[in-house]
């Protein structure tokens, strides 16, 4: 039965316009390769879950307000392609745009916001575009994996489950220019030149090492350089941490169909 709601969850954007706010923002060869296997992927279920309780909150806003437009689809025509995105929950009394993501606590602890930044900034052009005034954009993180007993024992910890991020909003003229340069990109995979994923894109951790001390779980601190490893006390020893790019290894869903991802566990090995 979650099933069968997750893979009837409504989503429709990428049939409506050439290309989503997602999307643009994703890795052209991301897109490119979803297309071409689309029909051999596998998607996780538990993945789409969270989407699915997304879907849940925004229906009890509807309920609990008819003022904030709700789950509003934006379009608009750039260089030839149409793009749309969806807005959770745009506030015109507040001239705001408020989007809910489900994430770990890491994205807070380390204020890894750069791709929230440009997805609510093109909401926010979007929903210009269609006459709302919008100079306010937020983020409300809910931590699916926040617990209690951190809060007071580990330095920085969220102190609640659920966190409001401010984004920082951009100029018309910087998030024009954005989507442009991104619409290009897709343009040019579409047409067979696609540009690597970066490291960036890729959520790429170098190696390190870590001086650990013996009793104790977190490391003393964390070293990019082995040369620049300090002399160790006789409680302390080194362990050393593999880099890896994370969203190939852990997220991307084309992953077992990319020549890059491919070509560089080869190279590592
Ligand atoms: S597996 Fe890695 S390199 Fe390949 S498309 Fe996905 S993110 Fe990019």
């Amino acid at each position: 039965m979650i099933r069968k709601a997750v893979l009837n969850d409504g989503y429709d954007g990428h049939k409506r316009s050439d290309i989503t706010v997602s999307t643009l923002i994703a890795p052209p060869q991301i897109n490119v390769l979803r297309k071409k296997f689309r029909d051999f992927i596998v998607v996780d279920v538990e993945d789409r879950l969270y989407s699915l309780f997304g879907s849940a909150i925004h229906k009890v806003f509807e309920q609990a307000n008819d003022k904030d437009i709700i789950e509003e689809r934006f379009f608009t025509k750039i260089k030839g392609m149409s793009l749309s995105g969806q807005v959770d929950r745009l506030i015109p009394s507040e001239n705001k745009i408020s989007d809910w993501k489900f994430t770990g606590v890491n994205k807070i602890l380390y204020s890894n916001f750069e791709d929230w930044e440009k997805q609510l900034n093109c909401y926010a052009h979007l929903a210009r575009l269609n006459d709302y005034q919008i100079d306010k954009l937020e983020v409300v993180a809910v931590l699916r994996n926040w617990e209690k007993m951190k809060v007071t024992t580990q330095q920085n910890y969220p102190d609640s489950m659920i966190q409001v991020v401010d984004i920082p909003v951009w100029s018309e003229k910087k998030i024009k220019a954005f989507i442009e340069k991104r619409i290009e990109l897709h343009q040019d995979a579409k047409g067979g030149r696609i540009q690597p994923c970066t490291d960036e894109e890729k959520w790429t951790k170098d190696h390190v090492w870590a001086v650990m001390k013996k009793g104790r779980k977190s490391a003393v601190k964390l070293y990019k350089d082995k040369k620049e490893l300090p002399k160790l006390s006789a409680e302390q020893y080194i362990q050393f941490r593999q880099g890896e790019s994370l969203r190939c290894k852990h997220y991307c869903d084309v992953r077992d169909f990319c020549p890059q991802h491919e070509k560089e566990t080869a190279d590592a090995k």
